[in-house]
């Protein structure tokens, strides 16, 4: 069973996190190391470590992501002018916190889309 990561603390407020949105489901609150103008974290209140224990039972959880994602995208004003929507997986996909979250990026030119090295 996946060990719970300091996201839980953020969800049930027990840390402090600029939150952006909440209700029963899914969280959203700025990275604190932002990469971009607008760099905003969605995560699901529930504990998914990885991209790979998302199951078929997750799957409205895992749209209702992205539609947060949308109605942030617009508050921030960046619905237009574009952004990107990552998850990172694992070591080569650069993840580090253990409680799957979508990465909203915007408000400049993102460039490439891997940077590597
Ligand atoms: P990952 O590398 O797992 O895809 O993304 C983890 C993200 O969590 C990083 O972008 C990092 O800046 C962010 N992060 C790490 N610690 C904190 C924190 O205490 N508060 C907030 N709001 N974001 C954090």
């Amino acid at each position: 069973m996946a060990e719970e990561t300091f996201f839980r603390k953020i969800i049930d407020k027990e840390i402090p996190s600029d939150m952006l949105y909440q209700d029963d489901f899914v969280t959203a609150f700025r990275d604190i190391s932002p990469q971009a103008p607008t760099h905003i974290l969605i995560i699901p209140n529930k504990l998914i470590a990885t991209a790979n224990d998302i199951e078929i039972e997750d799957e409205l959880l895992i749209g209702k992501l992205y539609s947060v994602a949308k109605i942030l995208a617009k508050q921030e004003g960046i619905d237009e002018s574009g952004y990107r929507l990552i998850m990172n997986c694992n070591q080569d996909g650069g993840q580090e916190v253990f409680h799957i979250h979508l990465h909203l990026l915007g408000g400049k030119p993102l460039g490439q889309l891997v940077a590597v090295g």
